[in-house]
């Protein structure tokens, strides 16, 4: 791997040739150093997220029922629907409409996933949109993988919302108010499945549950394997997968995770066109979140769904035929959004820049 670095007046850039072929800018605002002195974590501020693990230890006492488990799941596929749908695709991306009440009551239940407010999570995953894989991107693999996977919102840096960077959500005070109470929502879920369980157990002695074991399996559990599902996008789908599409960050896309995380796992399709309300782009790629929110516009609760264009879709087809057509490719590579020129040989030498897969004649590259 080679590196270049250069300095500008704010900032370092680091352009890498991989191995693979991509040639990746990392932009680094600030040295390593001060990036990890800057990145201390807030064990005061942690506990609730530490106490959640090992309130799951629990399980080994009180043991587990039908109903109990069943909750779990439930709770899981509709607070990872909330989370996907409209933590990801509605607040931080407007990929579709809906009505004031119905972004609150999904914001309520996303809320319940104990992952904080829709206006911290939307502002953060913006933020890592625009510095993917720099050093500026609070959760890169190139931090290493722990930090990555959950350090990063351990750390004092990423506790508050950015405001600036969710201004237009922020305008309505019940998430506003969400957002500044974020831990009441998941209190209320923990407390009614207690309270649940307490009712069943003594209401319908033959179903074997208790508030305890409601609480354990339907709240502690459900939400612990509901948030690493998620954070996996930010580390495994960033290191591990395939990529159809030359963006210029490291993402991915993985069947696996596409399937737990109802379609995030379209990771590369996402980072190459992220305004479209589905990630998975073509039809064998499963995207459970995109087939529910089809479901919720036939019944008119959304609307203006953002489809992927056609040229978008298909880029990366035309950036190979675009190669055969007009010679060999020596070097130099078409990446996603920004034009990346290149070296072009077609018969004699010819010279040109790469843009959209023309070559473009007049400028000469070394
Ligand atoms: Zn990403
Ligand atoms: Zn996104």
């Amino acid at each position: 791997m080679k590196q270049r670095v250069q300095r500008s007046n704010e900032a370092l850039v680091v352009q890498e040739n991989r191995s693979d072929g991509n040639e990746v800018s990392v932009k680094v605002g600030m040295s390593s150093k001060v990036d990890r002195r800057q990145h201390s974590i807030d064990w005061l501020r942690v506990w609730p997220f530490i106490s959640l693990h090992i309130a799951c230890l629990a399980v080994f006492w009180i043991g587990w029922s039908a109903v109990a488990i069943g909750t779990a799941i439930a709770l899981y596929v509709v607070r990872m629907f909330a989370i996907t749908a409209f933590y990801h695709r509605y607040f931080s991306h407007k990929s579709f409409k809906t009505s004031r009440s119905l972004q609150f009551i999904f914001a309520v239940l996303g809320a319940s996933a104990t992952q904080r407010g829709p206006l911290w999570w939307a502002a953060h995953h913006r933020y890592h949109h625009r510095t993917s894989d720099t050093l500026e991107d609070p959760h890169t693999p190139r931090h290493g993988f722990w930090r990555s996977h959950c350090g990063w919102f351990l750390g004092r840096q990423y506790f508050r919302t950015q405001e600036n960077l969710i201004k237009d959500f922020a305008q309505f005070p019940e998430l506003r108010w969400l957002d500044r109470f974020d831990l009441v929502v998941p209190v209320v879920l923990g407390t009614s499945l207690w309270l649940a369980g307490e009712y069943l157990g003594h209401a319908y002695p033959d179903l074997e549950t208790s508030g305890l074991q409601m609480f354990v399996w339907g709240y502690c559990i459900s939400t612990v394997v509901l948030i690493h599902a998620t954070l996996s996008i930010n580390s495994f789908a960033h290191r591990y997968g395939s990529r159809r599409y030359k963006t210029s960050d490291d993402s991915r896309n993985n069947f696996w995770l596409a399937l737990i995380t109802l379609g995030e796992g379209w990771h590369n399709n996402h980072h190459h066109y992220s305004g479209s309300v589905r990630q998975g782009f073509f039809w064998w790629e499963i995207d459970i979140s995109f087939y529910l929110l089809k479901v919720m516009q036939w019944c008119g609760l959304i609307w203006d769904l953002r489809p992927v264009p056609e040229r978008k879709k298909w880029s990366h087809q035309q950036r190979e035929s675009a190669g055969i057509a007009s010679g060999e490719l020596v070097s130099g590579e078409l990446m996603s959004e920004e034009p990346v020129s290149g070296k072009l040989v077609s018969g004699k030498l010819a010279s040109g820049k790469l843009v959209s897969g023309r070559l473009v004649p007049g400028e000469v590259l070394s």
